[in-house]
Parts: C-alpha cells; structure tokens; sequence
C-alpha cells in the first residue's frame, strides 16, 4: 500500500489588501480593496473590514463600492508582493523542495519526508505561520490533508489566520457535508446541472454509482465522483520538476491591435508575477514567450531567447514585449482585424542559479 502523504495547501489571508495595510497605516481597520491596472474595475483582492459589507475579490468596482460606499480602492504594489513572496517562500524551502505555487501568495506542499503524519503536518503549518508572521507581518492560512483537494478546501475553511487538518482516512466524511462547488472543476454550470439532479453536497456526489456518473458527467463522472470520495492521487509539481512558469489573465476588454500601451501595462504586470515566481523558486529563465487568444479564438505563442539566464522582471517584461509587438506585426501584415482576448507571458528553459551558465557574447 502506498504510504499517505503529508500535503500542505498554504494561502496568505486577503493577501494584496494585508500588505496595503501593513505597509500603510492609515488602512487598518478599515475596508480596502485593490485593483490591478490590467483589470480596471474589478476586486483583486479585498481587507475582512470590506468582506463584512459583502465585497469579494472578482467583483465589479462599481458593485462593491454600492455595497461599501466608503471603500478605498487602492493601485498593486508589486515589489511588496514579490518581497512577501520570496520569504514565504524561503520558510518553505527549509522544509521541503517540493513546492507547487499556484499564486504568489498560494503553494501546495508536499512534506511527507519531513512530517510523516497529519499531526506532523499540523506541528509543521503551526511552526510555518509563526515564522510567516515574525518575517512578513501577515497572516497564513493552512490546510493539512493526505491530498492536494483536501489540504485546498480545508485552508480556505480555516480562514482567516486558520489551520485546519483533514485526519488520514477522513477525507470522505470531512468532504461529505461541503457543497459540491468545493470541488475543483465543477464551476456554475454543472453545478446548476447537478441541482437538477438533486444533487447539491459532495456527499451526494460520492454516492452516486456508475451509471448515474456516466450520465451526468460522461467519461469525466468516475473522475469527479473519485474527487467526491476523498481520492485525490494528483502529486505536487515543483516548478523546478515543470519545464517552464507562465502567467495569463483573460482581459475585460477586448484589446485592439494598435493599442500596444494597453498591451503593455497587462505584460508588465504579467511579467511581474512569472518574475516573483521564478525568484521564489530560485529559477531563471533563457527563454521568454507570450501567448495570445485572439478573437478568432486562436491561440498564437511567440517566444525570444535570452543572450542570458535572467528572473529580472524588466527583462522579461521587454522580452515578451517584443515577442508581442512581432505577432502584432505579423498580423497586420497578414491584414488580420484580430482584437486579443488573452495574454499570457511565460518563462521557459529555466536552469537554477548554481547551475553553471556561459555568456555568450557573440550571439
Ligand atoms: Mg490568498
């Protein structure tokens, strides 16, 4: 039998609003939120004080500042997340190697080497948001389980400031209660889908048999019901396991092909993000791409390599710029009226910093 793992989920609490009111005193205690430049208009993240008046993160501006009239929206401030980041980071590699950032304030963990048992685990999470705290001044939460789905649920549970652990073979009933939207892939449609069907808590999920899985779902239903059931085998990918970090973001707006300054400030901030994540895993790249969805609904990628290995944000940033500005060209030169959907920026042919690199000057 295989051995269960230890798997942690760490995610920092309202993560962009915490360090606008870490660093600016005047927004404590009160309701804040933070809105990105390539996402005019929208919550990107947003302080508990503004949470109580019902503001969530993904919401329009205009509904959350009706709702919370005396919300500030305050700009990013990407150094000081970087910063936060690269230091959660450093904690978590004093444990364990294997580390899968999902955002810059959010990682997977795999420490079973190091903590064999969830109590273990716990000890663990419990030593990490200490340590979080006295190096960042900002809260974490944890959740703990033998799988990444659990580990996932219950950090969120937790918050804020939580630390919640899933006991070894108690993954189906901790799930059980929990509405079926909890589970990863089940967005509002077949969420809608399974309301028809009667079928509204995970537990419901775990009970259906076969056939009835294969009708709602097709070949995906043995899959999700398996999720329904606690069983979650999916492994932690440590960046420095996957060949390349990427960032994209779908955009509010469809962007025209001349307006290369909006094209940038979005670049910019995507180049931000693969940046820190680079930083926080100790990588640098060689190789710098952008991906484009367009409004053909094609997905067009163009990529540049690098005279050297770099995790400097501004490099990459005008890297992927002028990957950007070559696929617009082309483009207009093929007289195609596209409009971008999506941009995505990613970092490829990463090699570690110990790892010996000759500059080549000749290229
Ligand atoms: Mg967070």
């Amino acid at each position: 039998m295989q051995q269960t793992r230890t798997i942690l989920h760490g995610d920092l609490d309202a993560f962009y609003a915490s360090v606008a009111q870490r660093d600016h005193t005047e927004l404590r205690g009160k309701p804040v939120a933070i809105a990105f430049s390539s996402r005019r208009g929208v919550v990107a993240s947003c302080s508990y004080e503004a949470r109580a008046f019902g503001v969530r993160s993904a919401m329009p501006l205009f509904i959350a500042q009706e709702l919370c009239p005396d919300l500030i929206v305050q700009p990013s401030e990407f150094d000081a997340y970087h910063a936060a980041s690269a230091a959660i980071h450093a904690i978590f590699r004093t444990a364990t190697d294997q580390i899968e950032p999902i955002a810059l304030d959010e990682a997977f963990l795999d420490v079973t080497p190091v903590a064999p048992s969830i109590t273990a685990g716990a000890e663990l999470a419990g030593r990490f948001k200490q340590q979080v705290r006295d190096r960042t001044a900002l809260t974490i939460s944890f959740g703990v389980a033998s799988n990444k789905l659990c580990a996932k649920i219950a950090s969120g549970l937790g918050k804020p400031d939580g630390l919640l652990t899933v006991a070894a073979g108690g993954e189906a009933a901790f799930l059980a209660p929990l509405p079926v939207g909890k589970i990863w892939g089940i967005g509002p449609k077949t969420n809608a889908r399974l309301a028809e069907a009667g079928i509204t808590t995970i537990g419901q999920l775990a009970a259906l048999d076969d056939a009835q899985a294969a009708t709602l779902f097709g070949r995906w239903g043995q899959e999700l019901r398996a999720m329904a059931q606690g069983i979650d085998t999916r492994p932690i990918v440590s960046e420095r396991d996957s060949k390349s970090v990427s960032n994209e973001t779908t955009l509010d707006a469809d962007l025209r092909l001349t307006d290369i300054a909006g094209a940038a400030a979005i670049l910019n901030e995507l180049a931000e993000a693969v940046a820190a994540n680079l930083v926080a895993d100790g990588l640098l790249t060689k190789c710098v791409g952008v991906k484009v969805r367009s409004s053909d609904f094609q997905i067009y990628g163009r990529q540049w390599t690098l005279l050297a290995p770099t995790a400097s944000s501004t490099v990459i940033y005008k890297a992927a710029l002028a990957c950007y500005r070559r696929w617009v060209g082309e483009m207009q030169a093929a007289g195609k009226p596209l409009r971008v959907r999506l941009l995505g920026v990613k970092a490829a042919a990463l090699v570690t910093h110990d790892t010996p690199h000759q500059l080549s000057l000749f290229r």
